[in-house]
């Protein structure tokens, strides 16, 4: 009797299974069913956000996407399942679960691997990477949205093409399909400033199959920028190209932060492609300042900032930073290496440049005017704006990255400033007690210029003049459970932006709980979302694209408390059980409205 139960059960996984794989074959055929079988899992590029799905597909073309995605459809619905979609690569840039169909963090149980209706697909675009129009008079390129931003720099640079200085983004080894969904930026002080701006059309895919073309200014197009593929799929994007053009990049470095706010704005009068770095720990900041030129490109000048590091160094680095970052008591560990923290901070702030193709140093506290002081870059703008560092970027190494940013009104710069500078000296250096913390080398704030819109869910939607705040950590992948050096101090500015500020979270470029803070929620922050949940309803009713953390959003419920949540940046914490081992959740010494996971006992008294 056993025995036939399970043949009989053998004999109903393997049907289930056969017309699971039929299905893979009548969408792809047997290459791309191979890869659905093994390939159940992607993850993010610093190795926090696992998403599992239990089809995996790779279409190439919008028809097959478009075929994928109905078959799906109809299988979900003779099955009676809720299927749920998401589009993203096999190494995706989002530090947010909306890339997944399903997260093993979010979910209790695994999904059902044989089910013929798979609930939980995953499209992944790294094969949906053409050119596939180019009209040379009008400067306009048709791209599927799996190409990299990178990839198509290069094409314009070999096309006699380039783009609007603001549009891509900084780093660009990201899917313009990504970046457009996410609502990712370049810097560009109320002009063009992100690829959405340059997009011209859409050619998308709905959740029955559909293919549509709509102009960017549609209310499609609307939904589509800054809409984290919540109607549908965008598989093709018309985008606007210029004329070929050079972009000189001037970077100063090491200037004193006591009028940081007023120097932006004085920057700001005269340009606008601008982006700083700045470390309040060492009251310095860089300034990046782009304009285009006239001027002939110099042999070899090229973007920097993200550079290649080849990975022994940056894992020397790392074993600096491992002691420092176990020693969470702050003892004489750190009292010892704290110096040489800080110097490592300085020199990799005196050495970022925007651009060049020089190694040399910046000459430290040199004046605004010293000539010396400056960087100064003349290239392309191709290469000038935008770079990579694939596959020596820092964070394949034992290094990781936490990363955060939100998008807040330039009027509010200068309290923001002032506030932060607060959470520095009271919270960092304990009012002067601790003058020898530093943020590790990573631990910046960067600045970059954006432009208000009337999108429906991009995170710049109707505001006056929006300014990037991103605030960057880098910590060892050796201690997963442990908190980056005084990571208390990159929490304490996430609250105090979202919360006094309002920021708004950059789609792709936070964490989860960014979404669901208890006491600052995001719904409302978006003046025209209610129109997003319109064009929801019209294409997607079924709520296909809808991954959960959108739902919770949508629903306006809190962050999943849990055990450890506060260092898996799912939450932030109320108690002391969702920090890390040896950590408790107190209030700032600076903004006591804010908790935060500091050692336990807070800080150990000092001297
Ligand atoms: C090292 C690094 C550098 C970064 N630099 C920048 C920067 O300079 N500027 C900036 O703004 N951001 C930047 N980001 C943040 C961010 O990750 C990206 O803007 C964005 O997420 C694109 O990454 P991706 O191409 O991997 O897309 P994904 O992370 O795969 O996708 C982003 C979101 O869009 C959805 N999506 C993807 N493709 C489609 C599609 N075709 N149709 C519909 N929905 C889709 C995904 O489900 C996901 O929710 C950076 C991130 C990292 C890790």
């Amino acid at each position: 009797m056993g025995t036939s139960v399970s043949s009989r059960a053998a004999e109903t996984a393997r049907s289930r299974n056969s017309l699971a794989w039929s299905l893979l074959f009548l969408v792809f055929g047997s290459a791309a069913v191979v890869k659905a079988e093994t390939e159940k899992t992607y993850i993010n590029v610093y190795g926090q956000v696992k998403c599992y799905a239990e089809a995996l597909v790779k279409p190439e073309s919008t028809e097959q996407l478009a075929a994928a995605v109905k078959q799906f459809a109809d299988a979900a619905k003779q099955s009676s399942k809720q299927l749920k979609i998401r589009t993203s690569r096999s190494v995706f840039h989002s530090t947010a679960s909306f890339a997944c169909p399903y997260t093993s963090d979010r979910i209790p149980t695994a999904p059902d691997t044989s089910a013929a209706a798979p609930s939980y697909v995953a499209v992944m675009t790294e094969d949906f990477n053409k050119v596939l129009q180019v009209d040379k008079a009008a400067y306009t390129v048709t791209v599927q949205a799996g190409l990299r931003v990178l990839d198509l720099l290069r094409w314009a640079d070999k096309n006699g093409m380039a783009t609007e200085l603001g549009a891509p983004t900084n780093y660009a080894e990201l899917t313009i399909g990504g970046v457009i969904s996410a609502n990712g930026h370049g810097t560009g002080f109320n002009i063009t400033s992100s690829m959405g701006d340059i997009a011209l059309e859409f050619t998308w895919v709905d959740a029955l199959g559909t293919v549509h073309v709509s102009s960017r200014d549609s209310p499609e197009g609307r939904s589509l920028a800054g809409g984290v593929g919540l109607i549908g799929i965008i598989t093709e994007i018309k985008l606007q190209m210029t004329p070929p053009s050079n972009t000189k990049a001037v970077s100063i470095n090491l200037l004193p932060d006591a009028n940081i706010a007023a120097d932006i704005r004085n920057f700001l009068q005269t340009t606008k492609n601008m982006a700083l770095m700045w470390r309040p720990d060492l009251k310095k900041y860089n300034a990046f300042l782009m304009s285009k030129t006239d001027e002939k490109a110099k042999p070899g000048d090229h973007a920097g900032l993200t550079f290649p590091l080849p990975t022994p160094i940056a894992n020397a680095f790392q074993l600096v930073l491992l002691p420092l970052q176990a020693d969470v008591h702050d003892t004489a560990v750190s009292r010892s290496l704290n110096p040489l923290n800080c110097l490592t901070a300085l020199t990799s702030v005196a050495y970022l440049r925007w651009a060049s193709k020089s190694i040399l140093p910046q000459v430290p506290g040199a004046p605004l005017d010293l000539a010396v002081a400056q960087i100064k870059a003349v290239g392309s703008t191709n290469v000038m704006m935008a770079g990579g560092c694939e596959p020596f970027c820092m964070w394949n190494s034992e290094l990781t990255v936490d990363d955060v940013e939100f998008a807040i009104e330039l009027d509010d710069l200068p309290a923001w400033v002032d506030d932060v500078k607060k959470i520095f000296q009271k919270d960092l250096t304990e009012d002067g007690r601790a003058q020898d913390r530093c943020l590790p080398f990573g631990g910046y704030v960067f600045f970059r210029f954006g432009k208000g819109n009337s999108d429906y869910s991009s995170v710049t939607s109707g505001m006056k003049s929006p300014v990037y705040v991103e605030l960057m950590h880098v910590k060892s992948r050796k201690l997963p459970g442990v908190p980056g050096k005084y990571q208390f101090v990159q929490d304490a500015l996430e609250q105090l932006t979202l919360c006094k500020y309002r920021g708004r979270p950059h789609w792709g470029k936070n964490y989860d709980r960014a979404w669901g803070h208890p006491d600052c929620p995001m719904r409302e922050r978006l003046p025209n979302f209610d129109k997003q949940l319109e064009m929801q309803a019209k294409y997607d009713p079924s709520k296909v694209f809808e991954p959960l953390l959108m739902s919770r959003l949508i629903a306006k419920q809190p962050s999943i408390y849990s055990a450890g949540c506060d260092v898996q940046r799912s939450c932030y914490c109320t108690q002391d059980v969702h920090c890390g081992q040896g950590f408790a959740c107190v209030p700032l010494a600076s903004f006591p409205q804010y908790k935060v996971c500091k050692p336990s006992p807070l800080l150990p008294k000092l001297g």
